[in-house]
């Protein structure tokens, strides 16, 4: 097993890795000594995982069991509610504490739930996505959308630990998995250019969840994040390096229409589109971005999208939640493994989007 340290001021903590750790949760219970336990999880992941977890919760601590109905579109108040609503009926007191056992959804609605209710119980991320793996599950932050956008409510709450098994990844389908890969491919280009060419070497065991190198792959994404989550935890500088890609990828998703492309697929198109941003401002070679694409196609990710409209994508970049006042600032590579973030005159966006097949 592997274990990596957060080192966040608020709360430290430790993610495990490995194949077949769900006992670890076990341990994680007992260092915790809470008076209770609910596990809230999904109506798909729950017939899956919630049997065998419950197990293991149950041989130390009271548990109690939520399922929640599956889907982004579920990510709202009416779920959260049913979370805070089991935790009272059940008798859950301030040293209680809840599993989040799930894809990035359940445990931001789970932990957003743990961080409000008796203002703030302890919790236990069990991420059963690749995305949770690397990314949703690392850093803290948990909410729930309003009609008026993702997101749009939340808070800063930070696990108690994070038990990231990998051999419950198998059942995933294989458009999560690459969806996943795309935030992993933004960890290297961002970050690390040694752990971007570790992914060069492993790509087809990774999209294979290959048992020997999957946790491996998903231990160098979280200690990428959680580096950068640790130097800025509330998001006041550094941690905005981590939408790489995503200032393309959410417009995409909103041009698109939501839920037409999952998250990291847009992120991956969004990463080339950076990657070629970057270029003309001549920081990356013409070599640096084929490197890009080349690892982007082997984890089955699209590449390129015809037909979106420029003048459109423009401004659904700039009304972004992460844009200031019209501006779109957007976060660039120096060189592959190394990020930073400014402004870019809309002309070089416009002739990028061009490029990439917009009109
Ligand atoms: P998801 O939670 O919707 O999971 C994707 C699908 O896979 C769902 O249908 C789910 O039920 C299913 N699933 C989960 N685990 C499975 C398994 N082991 N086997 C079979 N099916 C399984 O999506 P996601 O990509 O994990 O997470 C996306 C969400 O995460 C978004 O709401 C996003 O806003 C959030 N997010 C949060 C952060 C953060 O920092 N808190 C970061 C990134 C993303
Ligand atoms: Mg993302």
């Amino acid at each position: 097993m592997i274990s990596i340290d957060v080192s966040v001021r608020s709360a430290p903590y430790k993610i495990y890795l490995g194949e077949n750790i769900l006992p670890q949760l076990a341990q994680e219970l007992k260092k915790i000594h809470p008076s209770s336990a609910l596990i809230v999880t999904n109506t798909t992941v729950g017939p899956l995982y919630g049997e065998k977890v419950r197990k293991i919760c149950n041989k130390g601590v009271r548990t109690e069991y939520l399922e929640l109905p599956d889907g982004e579109a579920f990510k709202n108040w009416d779920s959260v509610f049913m979370v805070l609503t089991k935790l009272a009926e059940m008798g859950a007191d301030r040293k209680s504490v809840v599993v989040a056992l799930g894809g990035g959804v359940v445990g931001d609605l789970a932990g957003f739930a743990a961080s409000i209710y008796m203002r703030g119980i302890k919790f236990i991320q069990v991420p059963t996505t690749l995305l949770a793996q690397v990314d949703s599950s690392v850093g803290g932050k948990t909410g729930m959308n309003m009609a008026a956008g993702k997101n749009m409510i939340g808070s800063f709450h930070q696990p108690s630990a994070v038990i990231a098994d990998s051999s419950v990844l198998k059942t995933l389908p294989a458009r999560e998995v690459s969806a996943g890969i795309g935030e992993i491919i933004k960890h290297g280009m961002l970050a690390d250019a040694d752990y971007f060419a570790d992914l060069e070497a492993n790509m087809e065991s990774l999209v294979a969840l290959d048992s020997g190198k999957t946790a491996e792959i998903v231990a160098g994404s979280c200690k990428i994040k959680s580096a950068v989550v640790a130097e800025d935890e509330k998001e006041a500088g550094r941690r905005a390096c981590l939408n790489l890609g995503h200032t393309f990828g959410h417009a995409i998703e909103k041009l698109t229409g939501y839920g037409t492309w999952l998250h990291g697929e847009a992120v991956g198109c969004g990463l080339i589109l950076a990657a070629n941003l970057s270029q003309k401002l001549g920081n990356l070679t013409k070599e640096d971005v084929e490197r890009v694409r080349k690892l982007l196609e082997r984890a089955n990710l699209p590449v390129r999208i015809e037909g979106l409209s420029v003048d459109e994508a423009i401004r659904a970049m700039k009304g972004d939640k992460k844009s200031t006042g019209g501006v779109i600032h957007f976060v660039l590579l120096n060189k592959l493994g190394e990020s930073y973030v400014s402004e870019v005159p809309e002309e070089l966006v416009r002739e990028v989007l061009v490029e990439g097949g917009y009109v």
